[in-house]
């Protein structure tokens, strides 16, 4: 029951697929046609995005007493992006085929020269800037005045909001603030499925540390800490990289990055991105708002900007990356002896949208529905679970699909007995296990 390895990792098409037949992801306004970049969680997939962010929270926020929460409005004043450089740097370079009207990010080509969809010589356009904010309108008039942007990263809410936040929270660096909230980018090539989006979530961290002499070891800190964090959760180590940026890649505030890459079924891709940036982002809303933003240190009488440590993580791709990461088709051998293949996603259990589900052997047996439907019911306050009756094959291969660890089955013994057969996802085992002692079983395995 080997995991797929490192160089065998599964194909983007069949999790797509599974992830529309079981109710993970749709494609926005599917009766529409759809619309590139947006896709839509179904209930199994808006639990499982729902846990991801949880973990997220509950180790980087809820555990910790250095973090603070927070939760910024996803239009801010225009001046925001002025200040933040997205106005001004926040672009793509795009070019045209004046042949097919086909069009192309210049950093996507092989090359200039031809275009690769129809073929033909010295057809592009120049490059042009694009600037990938979504704009908008406040209010009722339409004009340059009222015109503002959706945010393209949740960071700048919370860099504007410094002062308001280590006054109230009483906090001194090292401290940091978090949040995780919708993004908007107008991407020119969304697609992988939901790697690349239009609308997207992030969770990030504002870590702001004073300028003492330690904070390259903060920022590697960081970085062991959101290494651990996904050990924790089960991703398997040999398909996630760390990748330092040089000097020429990291822009030229910044000291130091990591960009943390998982070798999705196309290769490798960036799921979060954490870097040493300095006094920048302070510096330049002070700079455009003429605000002092910088803290107060009663101890020295002292004012001074500190240095910050971002990480900035995907939570749409962290959502894929669980999801291809757990996912495995695997070869069996039934009781009978017989081969069969069975597609199972091997979520860790937090994660998982169910962790345990409940069956009836019979339909039409009323003391097996009522009984199993009440041992459902007790256990719902403690785990994620769910009812369930039927065949019971069928009843697991639809569980292992959607990646539910536990199946507990009611049966005939059941009334006489208390007990009932738990079967476990990964390893197909079964045990008798009394009624009694389901809670403190399932509490001890998830
Ligand atoms: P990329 O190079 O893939 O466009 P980026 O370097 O622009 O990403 P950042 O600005 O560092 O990304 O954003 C931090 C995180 O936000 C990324 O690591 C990713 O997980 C997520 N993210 C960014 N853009 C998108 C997108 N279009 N769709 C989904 N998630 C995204």
């Amino acid at each position: 029951m080997e995991r797929a390895s490192a160089s065998n990792p599964v194909s983007m098409e069949d999790v797509a697929a599974l992830a529309k037949r079981r109710g993970f992801i749709f494609q926005s306004s599917e009766i529409y046609g759809g619309i590139g970049g947006f896709y839509d969680y179904g209930p199994l997939g808006a639990l499982l995005k729902r846990n991801v962010k949880n973990a997220w929270w509950r180790d980087m926020v809820e555990l910790r007493d250095d973090v603070v929460a927070f939760d910024s409005s996803i239009i801010m004043h225009a001046q925001t992006w002025k200040a933040s450089g997205h106005l001004e740097a926040f672009n793509d370079r795009l070019v045209d085929c004046k042949v097919c009207k086909h069009r192309f990010r210049a950093d996507h080509l092989k090359s200039l020269e031809q275009c690769p969809d129809c073929g033909s010589k010295n057809s592009f356009t120049p490059e042009r800037a694009f600037n990938l904010m979504l704009r908008t309108f406040v209010g009722p008039m339409e004009d340059s005045a009222s015109m503002t942007y959706l945010r393209p990263e949740t960071a700048q809410g919370m860099f504007v909001n410094f002062k308001n936040v280590y006054q109230t929270a009483r906090k001194r660096p090292p401290f940091g603030i978090a949040q995780i909230g919708k993004a908007f980018r107008n991407e020119i090539t969304p697609g992988n499925f939901t790697y690349r989006l239009r609308e997207f979530e992030q969770a990030e961290l504002e870590y702001f540390v004073p300028d003492d002499g330690n904070d390259l070891k903060r920022f590697e800190e960081w970085v062991q800490l959101r290494k651990a964090w996904y050990a924790k959760y089960g991703i398997t180590a040999e398909r996630l990289r760390f990748y330092e940026l040089t000097a020429e890649e990291r822009p030229h505030y910044a000291k130091a990055g990591v960009d943390v890459e998982y070798l999705f079924p196309w290769g490798w891709g960036e799921l979060e991105s954490i870097a040493h940036r300095g006094t920048y982002d302070l510096d330049a809303h002070m700079r455009v708002s003429g605000k002092d933003l910088r803290f107060y240190d009663e101890a020295s009488k002292t004012h001074y900007t500190p240095l910050l440590i971002e990480s900035s993580a995907g939570m749409d791709r962290t959502t894929l990356v669980v999801l291809v990461d757990a996912f495995e088709r695997e070869t069996a051998t039934d009781p009978a002896g017989k081969q069969t293949e069975r597609i199972v996603l091997h979520f860790h259990p937090q994660l998982a949208p169910l962790q345990a589900a409940v069956f009836s052997l019979a339909r039409n047996k009323p003391e097996l529905v009522q009984r199993a439907r009440a041992i459902e019911e007790g256990l719902r306050p403690r785990f994620r679970t769910q009812y369930d009756e039927g065949n019971i094959g069928q009843l697991y291969r639809r569980q292992d699909e959607i990646g539910t660890p536990f199946c507990l089955t009611v049966d005939y013994e059941t009334l006489a007995d208390s007990a009932l057969t738990v079967r476990d996802r990964d390893s197909m085992r079964q045990e008798r296990v009394a009624v009694d002692r389901l809670e403190t079983y399932l509490h001890e395995r998830l």
